[in-house]
């Protein structure tokens, strides 16, 4: 499997990349493959959705059967703008119609009910905890088509008829064996492939190239270099307008909880105390991006997976600090500007990349330390080359974030992304500020290696009891009396 830098950044919707843009991706793709031809749709009368695990234990919260809905109309993740997805529930809601297909050039009509979402949050797959199963039978209850979708992080999707597994909770037979992804992933032959960071590092050495430059030859396997560039700019310019969006949205977030948002109120004060965003106040700059982009994404708005929907706010709060307080980036041009947002992307990119390989990101499988801690080891990584730290020193920026990221648990309180994610980003970008500056100070020599907390992380998940794995049942999500 080659994991591009777009897999790991992709556009699409709050509030979840596991449990709301990889079961609109399964069930999109279900209709895609299954159903939409002209002999098969018109017969599809029924389509039952069977959602275990964690999909089903915080499902409702996430936004699942919303998603599935948009899903199985053929709506695609990367472009269905969070209008289009309030405009087609609240309809879908009135006339208790979806429209099979629609988003795919073709459209059937059927009648979803509520007993058509079947819940077994007890029940756990063996391949991965956040599982569905989708089946279409005709008016007189035979089986058209019937697929069991497993979404294992950062809106991947992985179809039990694929040939491939994924690494932890899959089956120990599978284990090894490289995983199929939907959404867009790049197949070429790639000049530099790598799934270790010792690997990485000898390229890196070998070639005399640092990190962004060896993922920018990779991704060139598959698009032409400008195209790379400017889809980077793209990935940039989401999340840079999440941050924007977030400012203008008012009132309390959706759900229970009803949290109050801050992304307004504080950017009015800090705009007061420091209009020139100067470096006495980048750590109050970089909190306030990452509460920004996840107050978004909680509100089901557009955002980057990076490399998921809960820890979407760390990448642009690092970057925030890259782009304002990195070298001469103050006086940077555009074009300088443009260099250190894909320079660090690019970089960050990599380390993903040894994370989704030999680890997992999805906190349905390892916890929050693969979400959160994840995307903080991989904004560590991409600050410290765009700061100027040599290879060595950006290996040990990445591994310093996740090492004090380990063990950290996945216990959101009402099933919502919400409490503790949205200032868990913030704390996680200003770590991964802080691991850069301490892997800058040194000259690359440590006694841990990445490789090795990588490990650690993957391990340390499987160890975690389920009721730790975004299922709501443990933690935070159990202390906090709901009123
Ligand atoms: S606690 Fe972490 S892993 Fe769990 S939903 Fe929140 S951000 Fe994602």
């Amino acid at each position: 499997m080659t994991i591009s830098v777009f897999d790991l950044f992709s556009i699409g919707i709050g509030p979840s990349s596991s449990h709301t843009v990889g079961p609109l991706r399964a069930a999109r793709r279900f209709v895609d493959e299954h159903l939409v031809r002209p002999d098969v749709l018109p017969r599809v009368a029924e389509i039952r959705v069977d959602l275990f695990g964690s999909l089903s234990a915080t499902g409702a919260g996430h936004g699942t059967f919303g998603a599935v809905l948009l899903g199985l109309e053929g709506w695609a993740a990367e472009t269905v703008r969070p209008d289009q997805v309030d405009e087609r529930l609240a309809e879908m809601r009135a006339d208790g119609l979806v429209q099979v297909g629609a988003q795919l050039g073709a459209r059937h009509d059927i009648a979803l009910r509520e007993e058509d979402f079947v819940q077994r949050p007890l029940t756990m797959l063996e391949r991965h905890s956040n599982a569905m199963q989708l089946t279409a039978r005709d008016a007189g209850g035979a089986e058209i088509a019937v697929e069991i979708y497993y979404s294992v992080g950062g809106g991947f999707v992985v179809a039990e008829g694929d040939e491939v597994s994924d690494h932890v909770g899959v089956d120990e037979d599978a284990a090894g064996q490289e995983p199929e992804q939907d959404a867009g992933e790049a197949t070429s032959e790639v000049p530099f492939p790598f799934r270790t960071a010792a690997e990485l590092l000898e390229i890196s050495r070998r070639e005399q190239l640092p990190l962004s430059r060896i993922m920018l030859a990779n991704e060139c396997a598959s698009r032409s270099e400008s195209e790379v560039r400017s889809g980077l700019l793209e990935i940039w310019q989401v999340m840079e307008e999440s941050k924007e969006s977030a400012r203008r949205r008012i009132g309390p977030l959706p759900g229970r909880l009803k949290v109050r948002r801050r992304t307004g109120d504080w950017h009015a004060r800090l705009m007061e105390r420091d209009p020139d965003r100067s470096h006495a106040y980048w750590q109050e700059w970089v909190n306030l991006v990452a509460l920004a982009v996840n107050e978004e994404n909680a509100s089901g708005g557009r955002v980057v997976t990076a490399p998921t929907n809960g820890a979407a706010g760390i990448i642009p709060a690092v970057g925030f600090y890259a782009t304002h307080y990195g070298p001469g980036a103050t006086f940077a041009d555009e074009a300088d500007r443009e260099d250190i947002v894909t320079t660090y992307l690019l970089t960050a990119g990599a380390i993903g990349v040894l994370y989704k390989e030999q680890a997992s990101i999805s906190g349905a499988e390892v916890g929050c330390q693969g979400e959160v801690g994840s995307a903080s080891s991989m904004a560590a990584a991409g600050l410290c080359e765009v700061l100027g730290g040599t290879v060595e020193q950006v290996e040990n920026a990445a591994e310093i974030a996740m090492e004090h990221n380990l063990g950290l648990t996945c216990d959101p309180v009402s099933g919502l992304v919400q409490v503790p994610c949205i200032e868990r980003n913030a704390i996680a970008a200003t770590k991964a500020v802080n691991a850069a500056r301490m892997a800058l100070m040194g000259d690359g020599e440590h006694r841990v290696s990445l490789d090795q907390v990588i490990d650690t992380m993957r391990e340390t998940g499987k160890d975690m009891s389920h009721k730790y794995k975004e299922t709501a049942l443990g933690g935070l999500a159990v202390s906090v009396v709901e009123c």
